[in-house]
């Protein structure tokens, strides 16, 4: 057990006694690799606290021997945040209590291993709507999502996780527990404790447990598939659909051809809703509170769309089994692009009128370096966030993989001079660690510094990320 003496191992174990703790090869496995396979870690001991005054022990003892953690939840995370490099493991997926939904107060407060789609059943049993969704969903945790601030394919309408966030429990690094679960909606005194850990990464503490809001459950929901010949229609479309509808859209994710395409090959359920193929896709969802009108609507926006020569092929689901067969062809482009081969991944985000001068500028910029690299974008136009990856020609030349470093930047540069992100929704983990350190002000990362400083001054909580 290299790194932990064995009396820090013992008492560690003991902290998380009967069940959770493992020093098993086999069962360590799956929690040492990430999603792709991009990053594979190592530790001596995984732990997994069942209840808060367990994670509050574990931290402490950690802190007191200078034992460094690393925490995980779903294990979904894409820039490598969770995948232990030596450090004590510290998984939170036992800690699934739903410990009160309250609907009066359009609230509800659940432990950090709950995952989003229980977060979600859990809310649709007392009728009422948890939005955040994304497509890992069944393995992402309420502890993950709140620590990378998660996004998703609902953020147009309620928000990203740092909207949905009412309170939060954690465990600081020096093993002591931060009570701010609360429901208020407003509460000014003084710093806004919770945005510390939401959005941290695991580097400020352990996030035990969440308060979330509420929202009413649309009563209907109009979908549809619509095809467009470039990124410019995309987001006039998307103006036009808000003001049709009164303000009623709620998703409007966008995907071109070759990466319909990679879906269509790829999974056999998967169908094309238009007849003839089309640069470029957008699935557009509206929610009501009532059904009447609401497929009207979803014409009459449409029906603007063709008027201003923006849409030029659309479909309009009929049942749910259509809207969930319109909403898999956005959600499968992740698991598409990963069958398809390994790529260079961005998470990029613009003011959402910048998105076509974003895809221009990247797409002539990458074509500068690598000419016959295939640009695999996807993403949410209502967030004004492309999923910007780049994947070899086919057949691979070989000499791509040699060219990654100037691609990544020429796509980040794209994004910085719109006034963009390099990360819109993924957080910064080992992946992007030297590229923030690079482009944020020299203010903004001392700022960074010294929070996590004050926090965690012994530096243990998940010290290779971010910072
Ligand atoms: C197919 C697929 C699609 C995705 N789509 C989206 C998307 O649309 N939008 C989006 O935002 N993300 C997306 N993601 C990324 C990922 O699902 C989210 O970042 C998710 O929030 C991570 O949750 P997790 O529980 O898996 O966290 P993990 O991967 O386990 O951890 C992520 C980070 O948070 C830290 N952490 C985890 N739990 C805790 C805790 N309880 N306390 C403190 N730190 C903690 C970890 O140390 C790590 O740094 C996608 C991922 C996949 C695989």
């Amino acid at each position: 057990m290299s790194g932990l003496p064995p009396h820090v191992a013992e008492a560690l174990k003991a902290a998380a006694e009967p069940k959770g703790w493992t020093e098993d090869e086999d069962t360590l496995a799956p929690y040492l690799t990430e999603w792709r396979g991009r990053w594979t870690g190592t530790t001596p001991l995984m732990l997994s606290p069942a209840t808060t005054a367990e994670a509050a022990k574990i931290v402490a003892i950690c802190a007191e021997h200078g034992v460094a953690i690393t925490p995980q939840g779903g294990n979904t995370g894409l820039v490598g945040g969770s995948t232990p490099q030596g450090e004590v493991l510290v998984s939170l997926r036992r800690m699934k209590s739903v410990r009160a939904v309250d609907p009066l107060n359009d609230a509800m407060t659940v432990e950090a291993g709950v995952t989003l789609a229980a977060a979600q059943e859990a809310a649709a049993e007392a009728d009422r709507l948890f939005p955040l969704s994304l497509a890992a969903e069944g393995s992402a945790t309420v502890g993950g999502a709140v620590s990378t601030n998660a996004g998703g394919v609902a953020v147009l309408r309620y928000g990203m996780m740092r909207d949905l966030v009412l309170g939060i429990e954690a465990v600081l690094p020096d093993g002591r527990i931060y009570e701010g679960l609360r429901t208020l909606r407003k509460d000014n005194t003084g710093y806004d404790l919770k945005q510390a850990f939401i959005g941290a990464e695991g580097t400020l503490g352990l996030v035990t447990a969440a308060t979330l809001k509420l929202f009413p459950r649309p009563a209907a929901r109009a979908v549809a598939f619509a095809a467009l010949d470039d990124v410019d229609a995309a987001v006039k479309l998307l103006a036009l659909a808000k003001t049709e509808s009164g303000g009623a859209v709620t998703g409007f994710e966008i995907l071109p051809r070759p990466v319909l395409e990679l879906v269509l090959a790829h999974f056999d359920t998967a169908r094309d809703p238009l007849s003839a193929p089309h640069p470029w896709y957008v699935l557009i969802e509206m929610s009501f509170g009532r059904e009447d009108g609401a497929r009207e609507t979803m014409e009459a926006a449409l029906a603007a769309g063709v008027e201003a020569g923006l849409v030029r092929d659309a479909a309009i689901a009929r049942s749910e089994a259509d809207a969930e067969a319109f909403w898999r062809l956005r959600e499968l482009a992740p698991e598409a692009e990963k069958a398809d081969g390994k790529a260079i991944k961005h998470d990029v985000s613009v003011p959402v009128a910048a998105m076509p001068a974003l895809y221009e500028t990247g797409c002539a910029a990458v074509a500068a370096i690598a000419p016959t690299a295939r640009v695999l974008c996807f993403g949410h136009v209502g967030d004004g966030n492309f999923h910007f990856n780049i994947a070899p020609p086919k057949p691979d030349a070989g000499d791509f993989w040699d060219r990654q470093e100037a691609i990544t930047q020429a796509v980040h540069d794209a994004a910085a001079s719109l006034g963009g992100s390099i990360s819109a929704e993924h957080g910064v983990g080992v992946m992007k660690k030297d590229e923030i350190a690079r482009r944020k002000s020299a203010v903004e990362m001392d700022m960074m510094r010294a929070i996590k400083r004050a926090l965690d001054p012994a530096n243990i909580m998940n010290p290779r990320v971010m910072l």
